[in-house]
């Protein structure tokens, strides 16, 4: 029986931000089909029985060229098999999502589509920029700032200026200074407010703020890289005040959480919460000692005891 390919958006990089019918999605799979931007924290959620095929694509290099992960989504399908096809952000914005559909409806093969939170909205976000604001911002624009090898970019500089919104440039960093240069000379105003967030969501990111004429040298002195998002507009001037990812307690401490696999999350889910960089490296495994002579002995003779203590969760747990 032909199987279902799932189009997950994994979210910008918090593990926090895949949505719950993604996870669900995830944990049901029998093969996961992953990019480069998605997080380790949720690669660590894929059942250890499913499949991983990392098909990750560097800016300039493409390891599994497209039509190979179309027909690597389909044969699996053909096969009978759950396929989760999990994407950085949102798999329609600006991530070949509906290329990857093509093949599928072409072949008959079921597909769903679980939409994500994308970098453009979030990456903002968590560097304290609301992308509208009722003072500065009527409209929004996402742009490519990619370009096809040997071409100029296609953007309509005049017409974004004129439209007057905030402006979300994504796959921005290689053009950073062709961008800039495109507004201002399409007559935007080089004080108006920037800034870059890269690695937005994760532990870490880090916020650029500037202006449209000082963010190519500022980003290039900071040395800004992919995945970052180029914001532009009176909004930027609001990160100062509404920066509360930078803020999180535990913001630049990395933490290694050396309990048991199995029962690290719960820690680790917490500590993230509080902006921490968090490693799972378990340290620790429990393992029943059989036969136990002790215990035999402690439960042959149980009568004699007043109160039974456990000590831990492992200590209560069933042996499998
Ligand atoms: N579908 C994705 C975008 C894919 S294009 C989405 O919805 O987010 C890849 C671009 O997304 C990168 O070049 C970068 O501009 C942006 N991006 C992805 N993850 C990011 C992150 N965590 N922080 C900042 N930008 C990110």
């Amino acid at each position: 029986m032909t199987g279902t390919v799932i189009l997950v958006g994994a979210g910008p990089g918090d593990p926090g931000l895949l949505t719950r019918k993604g996870l669900a999605a995830l944990e049901r799979a029998d093969v996961v089909v992953y990019d480069r931007l998605v997080s380790p924290a949720i690669l660590a959620r894929i059942p250890a029985r499913a499949e991983k095929i990392d098909v990750g694509k560097q800016p300039d290099r493409h390891p599994v060229p497209q039509h190979e992960i179309d027909r690597i989504l389909l044969n699996k399908a053909l096969e009978g098999h759950y396929v989760v096809r999990l994407k950085g952000g949102d798999p329609f914005l600006f991530g070949r999502g509906g290329e990857e559909l093509e093949l599928l409806a072409e072949h008959g093969v079921p597909f769903e589509v679980v939409p994500g939170v994308t970098s453009a909205l979030a990456a903002p976000s968590y560097g304290g920029i609301p992308v509208t604001h009722r003072d500065f911002a009527s409209s929004l624009h996402i742009i490519t700032g990619h370009r096809r090898a040997g071409t100029e970019l296609a953007i309509d500089f005049e017409a974004l200026v004129r439209a007057g919104g905030t402006l979300v440039f994504l796959m921005g960093v290689a053009a950073l200074q062709e961008i800039t240069q495109g507004l201002l000379a399409a007559g935007m105003d080089p004080d108006t407010p920037a800034a870059m967030v890269e690695r937005g969501s994760t532990p870490q990111q880090r916020r650029l703020s500037a202006t449209l004429s000082t963010l190519a040298r500022r980003a290039g002195e900071e040395h800004i890289q992919n995945p970052a998002v180029i914001v532009v507009g009176q909004v930027c001037s609001l990160a100062e005040r509404f920066d509360w990812f930078d803020r999180l307690p535990l913001k630049g401490q990395s933490i290694i959480v050396t309990r048991p696999e199995d029962r690290a999350g719960a820690l680790s889910d917490k500590l993230r919460a509080l902006g921490a960089d968090v490693m799972e490296y378990p340290c620790i495994r429990t393992t029943p000692i059989v036969p136990c002579s002790e215990l035999d002995e402690a439960l042959t003779n149980i009568g004699r005891y007043q109160r039974l203590a456990f000590t831990s969760p492992a200590g209560v747990a069933p042996l499998s």
